[in-house]
């Protein structure tokens, strides 16, 4: 089987048809070039408005298209492009089906690196198949651009807002997801996280479609949450079980710090020493000598020890299922 016919099977180039395919060298390394021409008496299509026009005249250079490399040998596309007369847009560089305005890259290439940039740092997938760097980059945006495009807001009940810091920690962006049974995706991503960040997200999605929400999940982020509870005052908003328990273990050392002042002032310093991962941990992940000490404790009548109690009652709280009445 013939390269020719490899080519043809794999592309869809009508009405362009592949001239000849040859192998190239130089000193340093080998390509295959596919040389594609016009079909006999073929329009072209203006690049502005896709409409079939009168040929006005050919570039003098041929233009050179990087498309997928075969046995990780680089195949180029060489194709003179021709521009036409258009009537509504002037004079255009016709439309190619294989690559759009400026961009040295095919369309298959575009997609198969953007595939393999989803698997694969970016820069792996760079080395790989040695393509530049910006290549891989080029063809995420133009897959990530697409996608935005072409994608359904339709439908979505569940969402969750979460916050990253990034530009070491100094810095926070605000992404929302949809976490919708079967249907997961990040939905928006913005700058900071304060209420207009998150504002700008439900003016994004629109009326119609946020007021279909059902279920929002955050964290005890105040901005988020007053937003949150602003515009869609109907769904209900699940608080993060983990910043629930960090805010809950923040308030307990708050009490065993006050305690263990008050105890030392009385005369009795040594009870709470030493137990604060005690009052904190869960009971199932203390050592033997910390379960000693827990159960020292509760014989005796502290506030520390009445919150921590407070805590693992509230742990049961996430366990908990609801069963709708039938
Ligand atoms: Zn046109």
């Amino acid at each position: 089987m013939q390269l020719k016919t490899t080519f043809n099977r794999v592309t869809n180039y009508k009405p362009f048809v592949v001239d000849r395919v040859q192998f190239s060298e130089n000193d340093i390394e080998l390509w295959i070039e596919v040389t594609m021409r016009p079909r006999e008496n073929g329009l072209a299509r203006c690049s502005g408005c896709g409409m079939r026009c009168g040929g006005y005249d050919t570039m003098p250079q041929p233009r050179r298209f990087d498309f997928i490399p075969l046995w990780m040998i680089p195949v180029v596309l060489i194709y003179t492009m021709r521009r036409v007369n258009c009537p509504t847009c002037g004079v255009k560089v016709e439309y190619v089906p294989w690559a759009d305005g400026k961009s040295p890259l095919t369309a298959e290439l575009r997609w198969f690196l953007a595939g393999w940039a989803r698997r694969m740092s970016w820069k792996e997938v760079s080395s790989c198949f040695g393509m530049c760097w910006e290549y891989v980059y080029n063809s995420v945006e133009h897959a990530v651009s697409w996608g935005k495009k072409h994608r359904d807001l339709s439908g979505i009940e569940s969402i969750g807002v979460d916050e990253v810091q990034w530009k070491k920690g100094h810095k926070y962006q605000t992404l929302v997801y949809q976490i919708d049974e079967g249907r997961k995706r990040l939905l928006w991503v913005g700058p900071d996280r304060t209420p207009k960040t998150l504002l700008r997200f439900f003016r994004f999605l629109g009326k119609d479609r946020y007021s279909q929400i059902q279920f929002v999940c955050s964290d005890l982020w105040q901005a988020y949450v007053k937003v949150i509870a602003k515009k869609v005052p109907d769904a209900i908003h699940v608080l993060d079980r983990f910043h629930v328990m960090q805010k809950m273990s923040k308030a307990i050392d708050k009490v065993r710090a006050a305690e263990v002042k008050q105890l030392k002032a009385d005369g009795f310093e040594a009870m709470l020493k030493g137990c604060r991962w005690v009052l904190l941990k869960r009971p199932e992940n203390m050592t033997e000598k910390q379960t000693i000490k827990l159960d020292e404790l509760l014989q005796y009548n502290l506030r520390s020890v009445r919150s921590h109690l407070m805590k693992e009652d509230f742990q049961q709280f996430g366990e908990y299922t609801y069963v709708p009445r039938p």
